[in-house]
């Protein structure tokens, strides 16, 4: 049996996200195999292809020993310090398509949820649908058939695609869309 995955404030249950996965790889930080792997974006300047275990990244061995950084705050304003450094350095990200990017509320960085189509949205987020609505009016421009064509249109694993958030302090769901 493999060990309990380590816990993220910030993103809650990266198995279901796929951003881990169950996997037989060593990791390059503790050079164990412990029975999980991380599967999302890793910046680090000097290294390609980090192996990364999921207790690096919790334990902050990842970022101090190569640098690494994951979840992206750089668009967001407001929260602390102390929230940033743990979403960048010590969270495991997850695969957008152009980038993943954090989402934040109530001056705290949001717990990623998973990426969601329109399947997805209905069956297991469906408190985020007004969120992605938003974001396509607001951020795409769209409204009425056309928003709702392009809505209909999101995939899990298709070109566009809704990653969704909810925020650790009102309960309130936060989305964005990207796409291929
Ligand atoms: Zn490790
Ligand atoms: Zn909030």
């Amino acid at each position: 049996m493999a060990d309990a995955l380590p816990v993220f404030k910030y993103h809650p249950d990266p198995l279901a996200t796929g951003s881990v996965e169950t996997s037989d790889a060593v990791c390059f930080g503790c050079n164990g195999a412990r029975g999980y792997i991380y599967t999302g974006p890793v910046y680090a300047e000097k290294f390609d292809d980090l192996s990364l275990c999921p207790w690096c990244i919790a334990d902050g061995t990842a970022a101090q020993k190569f640098g690494a950084s994951f979840g992206d705050t750089g668009t967001v304003d407001g929260i602390s310090a102390k929230a940033r450094e743990e979403i960048g350095s010590r969270t495991p990200s997850f695969t957008a398509w152009q980038q993943d990017r954090w989402l934040a509320c109530c001056g705290d960085g949001a717990a990623f949820l998973g990426p969601a189509g329109a399947g997805e949205l209905k069956r297991d987020f469906s408190g985020a649908v007004r969120a992605v609505r938003e974001h396509l009016e607001n951020g795409y421009g769209l409204e009425d058939e056309d928003l709702e064509e392009f809505f209909k249109g999101l995939r899990k694993d298709g070109d566009a695609t809704a990653y969704v958030f909810r925020c650790l302090s009102c309960g309130n769901y936060l989305a964005y869309v990207d796409e291929a």
